[in-house]
């Protein structure tokens, strides 16, 4: 299995359990800042966070 690079505001890989999809806190889910893609979700708007508290 491939593990694909996450993004600095992911906490955990895509499909994880007890994680899911939320709109990246930094760009709103644009995926740009400006004229520039956004750092914190690699520019797809949307970052992993945990679910709960783990
Ligand atoms: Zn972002």
């Amino acid at each position: 299995m491939n593990q694909e690079p996450l993004n600095p505001g992911d906490d955990a890989a895509p499909g994880t359990p007890g994680t899911g999809e939320d709109i990246c806190p930094v760009c709103g889910g644009t995926g740009t800042i400006g004229d520039a893609a956004c750092t914190n979700c690699g520019g797809s708007g949307k970052v992993i966070h945990g679910i709960g508290g783990a």
